[in-house]
């Protein structure tokens, strides 16, 4: 085949990224100190209005951090979604607490009314104050929401239920960076700064991208100290070797700050261009029975960072041809993740009325975003779903 490769989610590096790289070079602070450290923090702060932010190794890193200032322990639950990337769940194993699976409504992102029943129907406060589970006596430490695929979970809601139940909040933004309340009672805020906790991530396949890297944003300024502190080690006294708590190598190097310096100059630009693409593939697949790419809230300004086709009839086995016949025309596209709940090592674990994530689970089908797609490009990929499926 002549045709070129197109890839489901690549970097776009053609700004000042090899500049302040050099720079960083130059000036030989490639570890983790320097200035492009700092300018990357505030550069992320200003730009969606947050108390401040802390550069770490990953988003993964990130949401642990966020986890472990807010005390999850052994005996502690922390509700997650079932349909997610398994980096939201994995820090909660990390400190010995337990998943509690919550199910998603039609924006992907988790439902606020199954939440709100589980609350009520499942757990109990008791004389310290604090939310259990009533059946395995756990306390409910925490909640992580995520922002799938670039929208918004309904914060609105998510907030009240916490707040109704004391129970903190950290928002996985990890795919949402620059995804924003339009109307509403959060009107202007971004995702990642409405809960206690924010967390974003510059892995290679995220909007913008450092190669690894992650940020924790929040307006608790002692939080975010905390969390700087766990990233370095948790040094008290640096040149004495003092320690007086666990810490962890978690903080980013100023080389991938240089980069993700240059790469958020571009985040609007791209997220132009992946609007753009968005409107173009959801126009060509109109004329397509059974097919629908799926929608964004309506109150707010998405990033439009993945984009997800939902086969309405179609079996997982179906879905794997087209998946397969996109391939053999280089064309990359992959199934929605697996439920985390049907992941080995969360086996057994603690579910609740999981139903609308299985049926996304089986068929939604993402399709190129890259935000070096060209519209020729999503003409390929329409032409080439349409033969598949028309
Ligand atoms: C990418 C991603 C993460 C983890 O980010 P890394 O920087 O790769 O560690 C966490 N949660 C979700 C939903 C993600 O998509």
């Amino acid at each position: 085949m002549e045709e070129k490769f197109i890839p489901l989610s690549v970097p776009n590096i053609k700004g000042n990224e090899i500049k302040y790289v050099t720079e960083a070079l130059e000036a030989e602070w490639v570890s983790t100190g320097g200035a492009m450290i700092n300018r990357f923090e505030q550069d992320i702060a200003e730009y969606v209005h947050a108390g401040g932010a802390a550069a770490c190794q990953s988003g993964t890193a990130g949401i642990h951090m966020a986890l472990r200032y807010l005390g999850v322990g052994a005996g502690d639950a922390v509700i997650v979604p079932a349909l997610t990337f398994i980096a939201a769940v994995n820090p909660v194993r990390y400190e010995g607490a337990e998943p509690v699976f919550m199910d998603c409504d039609d924006s992907l992102c988790m439902d606020p009314v199954k939440l709100a029943e589980f609350f009520s129907a499942e757990c109990e406060k008791k004389p310290d104050g604090a939310v259990y589970h009533t059946r395995t006596s756990k306390k409910i430490k925490a909640i992580v929401v995520v922002h799938i695929f670039g929208n918004m979970a309904d914060m609105e809601s998510i907030t009240d239920i916490a707040a109704e139940y004391g129970v903190p909040l950290v928002e996985d933004a990890t795919e949402a960076l620059g995804t924003c309340y339009t109307e509403g009672r959060y009107k202007g805020r971004f995702a990642g700064t409405i809960g206690n906790i924010g967390v974003y991530s510059f892995n290679g396949n995220k909007i913008i991208t450092t190669g690894g890297g992650g940020m924790v944003v929040s307006n608790d300024r002692e939080a975010l100290e905390r969390i700087r502190y766990f990233s370095t080690q948790a040094k008290d006294d640096a040149a004495n070797f003092i320690h007086n708590d666990i810490g962890y190598n978690y903080r980013m190097t100023n080389i991938q700050a240089a980069m993700g310096v240059a790469q958020l100059e571009r985040l609007e630009e791209f997220i132009g261009i992946k609007k753009r693409n968005y409107l173009r593939y959801k126009a060509g697949l109109e004329g397509i029975n059974g097919v629908e790419l799926l929608g964004f809230r309506p109150d707010i300004r998405t990033n439009y960072w993945f984009y997800s086709v939902y086969l309405q009839n179609k079996t997982s086995k179906e879905r794997q041809a087209l998946i397969d016949g996109l391939a053999q025309r280089g064309i990359q596209s992959r199934p929605i993740w697996g439920l985390i709940p049907d992941q080995k090592p969360y086996a057994g674990s603690i579910e609740y009325r999981l139903e609308v994530c299985r049926k996304y689970y089986e068929r939604v089908v993402n399709i190129p975003c890259s935000s070096n797609l060209s519209e020729a490009d999503v003409d390929r990929v329409l032409g080439a779903l349409k033969e598949l499926l028309g």
